[in-house]
């Protein structure tokens, strides 16, 4: 029987996706292992459970999946980071840098009230931009940030030294 707590083991790397030289991180084989995706939720919210954290805010789409199991454990709310143009009601928008161009993200702008404390979390951090985006967003709206935690770090590319350069704690599992 495999270690739950081998979260590397748990992942696959898929050569040439989404384009050729890319090798994906696919980390469906860690959620679909009941015992890998329970030791992966709580290794993520540990050291959180007395940080009084009122919301978790999840990138998408796997943000969400990470994002709901960690608000549950946390008996607190889920507020989703989505793409532009996915979300309902008043949204405040902020334009972020990918490996290649910029996109925009959008929270609902009454998701967050000043002084919340947020957890936000996504399935990994590369180039650090998509988080650096989201924490910029979740500050605007008044966010304290208790911390930002993913499963896997790319960290070659920088993105821990990013958030934390901004004073925001970084978790990741696998490496
Ligand atoms: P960053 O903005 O460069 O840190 O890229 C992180 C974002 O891109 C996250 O939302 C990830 O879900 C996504 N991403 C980048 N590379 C991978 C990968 O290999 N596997 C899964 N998601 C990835």
């Amino acid at each position: 029987l495999r270690d739950p707590t081998d979260f590397g083991a748990a992942i696959r790397t898929i050569p040439d996706y989404p384009k050729p030289g890319i090798l994906f991180r696919d980390i469906t084989t860690l959620l679909a292992d009941p015992a890998s995706f329970s030791a992966a939720v709580d290794a993520l919210v540990a050291g959180h459970r007395d940080d009084r954290v009122d919301l978790v805010a999840g990138i998408e789409a796997r943000g969400f999946i990470l994002g709901g199991a960690l608000a549950h454990q946390l008996s607190a709310g889920f507020v989703p980071i989505r793409k532009k143009g996915k979300l309902p009601h008043d949204t405040v928008r902020i334009a972020y840098s990918l490996e290649y161009g910029v996109d925009e993200m959008e929270m609902h702008r009454d998701a967050v009230r000043p002084g919340q404390r947020v957890l936000l979390t996504d399935d990994l951090i590369a180039t650090g931009g998509t988080a650096e985006g989201a924490v910029r967003l979740l500050r605007e709206l008044g966010a304290e940030i208790v911390a930002a935690c993913f499963v896997i770090d790319l960290p070659d590319l920088g993105g821990r030294r990013k958030l934390e350069a901004m004073g925001v704690e970084v978790r990741t599992l696998v490496a």
